[in-house]
């Protein structure tokens, strides 16, 4: 995110001795006369207005002011002695600087009426335009409502429905895994063998214009987003937060937001011809040789990926089970009528086999 500075506006301190609102450049009560503590914090204004006040401006970026060591006034950055006690200002300390003090209050704020005589003045006013009063009187703090204790309850209702599902899981579990021993005898054979076919087809893809090769035809281009950056571009679109107010430490908060920049370009279709499955070869046979199949291809065809498959049928007590497997070695080791040791689980199928002895 790039840091874009909108401008400047005043911000405010609150007098700690007589409650009187200042604003943020006066190092003085406008009230009392005291010098702004170090402690006390800047705040928004009501409603911030950008100040086209250079001299400000310029103040506000030549860093946070420094408080005396030996009075405590405020002093601008680089000042060598304090104003008010001309005291050495070498180890005075800055005030902070960089905070967030909120949403920059660039809408209209409302009036505010005076607690003494009721006469409306603007939200930005420290004082009354009538009787001269403070227009805003310390207000105490509301003590933070307790938060309610969190109750924590597990239903009898739950319990018993996690015990169900875990019961549940385990008798499933038990069903596929726990198997019995079962003599068999093969009464039957069967494989597969198939190959795929492939042939090049034209296939439609996108991309953005920079990355086709430039001898590849291209259609239905559009403008699509291709990356958000920090830096402005040509052809970009800006994009920016909701602009705050940072206290810069000399009463003057710099409104900034943050903004990114997409950047768009030309997105466009194209045809290549790509290989893909256009048939499938298969072989069958119920005896224990079995072949791949060898199609004849046309000159813009190849040979794709091959799959085999070998089925065993076993018979016991007059009962079938069907074995299936894809290693050929295990397969040719079927001979018709052999005996078999069948591991066959909760549901009929067969899990494993090993000759009989
Ligand atoms: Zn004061
Ligand atoms: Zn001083
Ligand atoms: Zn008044």
């Amino acid at each position: 995110m790039a840091k874009e500075t909108v401008g400047y506006v005043n911000l405010e301190w609150t007098c700690p001795f007589c409650g009187t609102k200042n604003p943020g450049p006066n190092k003085k009560c406008s009230n009392c006369g005291s010098p702004q503590p170090e402690d006390v914090k800047f705040e928004q204004a009501a409603q911030e207005t950008l100040i086209a006040d250079e001299q400000l401006i310029e103040r506000a970026k030549s860093g946070p002011d420094v408080h005396c060591p030996f009075c405590g006034t405020r002093n601008p950055a680089g000042t060598k002695t304090c104003a008010n006690c001309m005291g050495d200002l070498t180890d005075a300390t800055a005030r902070e600087k960089g905070k967030v003090v909120g949403k920059h209050r660039k809408e209209a704020a409302p009036d505010i009426a005076c607690p003494y005589c009721a006469t409306m003045n603007p939200a930005n006013a420290h004082t009354c335009s009538n009787c001269n009063g403070n227009l805003h009187e310390p207000t105490q703090p509301k003590p933070a409502a307790q938060p309610a204790p969190q109750k924590r309850k597990l239903g009898v209702i739950g319990i018993i429905g996690t015990v169900a599902v875990i019961a549940a899981c385990i008798f499933i579990f038990s069903l596929f895994f726990r198997t019995d021993d079962v003599s068999g005898r093969v009464s039957s054979v069967e494989w597969t063998r198939s190959v795929a076919i492939e042939g090049l087809v034209p296939v439609e893809r996108g991309a953005f214009l920079d990355e086709i090769p430039s001898d590849i035809a291209v259609y239905g281009c559009r403008e699509e987003l291709h990356h958000v950056q920090d830096d402005p571009a040509p052809n970009a679109e800006k994009i920016c937060g909701t602009p705050y107010t940072v206290d810069t430490g000399t009463g003057i908060g710099e409104v900034v937001q943050d903004c990114q920049y997409r950047v768009y370009a030309e997105y466009c279709s194209f045809t290549v011809d790509e290989w893909q499955q256009v048939d499938m070869a298969t072989e069958r046979g119920t005896n224990l040789t079995p072949i791949w199949p060898q199609p004849q291809l046309t000159a813009d065809q190849r040979l794709g990926g091959e799959q085999e498959q070998f089925e065993v049928v076993f018979e016991s007590d007059g009962r079938r089970y069907v074995y299936t497997t894809n290693s050929p070695s295990q397969f040719a080791q079927f001979e018709m009528g052999s005996e078999w040791i069948l591991q066959v689980n909760q549901l009929g199928g067969v899990v494993a086999v090993e000759p009989a002895r």
